[in-house]
């Protein structure tokens, strides 16, 4: 399958990708887990984007557009991907419109987990990820903790609070969100293609993307 999926930080995105890779082997792609990975390796991409990351704010559009023309390219593809933190701004959503026809690719949707913001605060003062760059597990201290605390039951490094999920750079990642990213709902709305789901569970976002796929 190729989607989109659109919400607040600490909306779910990334456990429903996860969830649905194991559907029809579509792969998860999140900009923010390539921007960690990148920084936690120091390299030039890691160099450029840091301060905007700490700082909860976003990165800027082309250095993401370059990742994603490379990443949507790459032939582990094929089988479906699902977009997870990207697009993050109507340029970037104009940007991929290009890129998708230029790559012959369509979208099967866009779907838009919708959660109230205080069960986002909640969420994302509660998470916490692995920070194996290869795992990044997701984990929630009140309602999914891992089996032996700070440490992950997938690969056994250790389980972390990112670095961005300080009270304060939750508050501007929600503000950032709120500017930048939530015009993107009406931009896909009036391409036609948007599913909205009232995202209480994880499991209820997989089983209505399942219903409108009929997979
Ligand atoms: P996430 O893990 O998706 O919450 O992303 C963490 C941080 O990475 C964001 O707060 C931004 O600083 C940066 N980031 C991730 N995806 C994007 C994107 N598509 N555009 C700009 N910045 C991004």
């Amino acid at each position: 399958m190729r989607l989109i999926l659109l919400g607040a930080p600490g909306a779910g995105k990334g456990t429903v990708a996860k969830m649905l890779t194991a559907i029809d082997g579509s792969v998860q792609i999140s900009t923010g887990d390539i921007l960690r990975a990148a920084v936690k390796a120091g390299n030039e991409l890691g160099q450029q984007a840091e301060a905007f990351m700490k700082a909860g704010d976003l990165v800027p559009d082309t250095l993401i557009m370059d990742i994603m023309k490379e990443r949507l390219q790459a032939d582990d593809c094929k089988a479906g991907f699902l977009l997870d933190g990207f697009p993050r701004t109507i340029p970037q959503a104009q940007a991929l419109k290009t890129l998708l026809v230029d790559l012959e690719i369509s979208l099967d949707a866009v779907v838009s987990l919708d959660v109230p913001k205080e069960v986002i605060l909640d969420r994302l003062t509660t998470r916490r990820t692995c920070e194996n760059p290869d795992c990044n597990a997701i984990y929630n201290i009140k309602s999914s903790p891992p089996k032996q605390e700070g440490i992950c039951d997938k690969c056994g490094s250790k389980v972390v609070q990112r670095d961005d999920e300080t009270e304060e750079a939750i508050s501007k990642r929600l503000d950032v969100y709120n500017a930048k990213t939530a015009p993107l709902v009406e931009f896909y709305d009036q391409e036609g293609s948007l599913l909205r789901v009232n995202a209480t569970s994880s499991e209820v976002v997989v089983a209505a993307i399942r219903n409108k796929l009929e997979i």
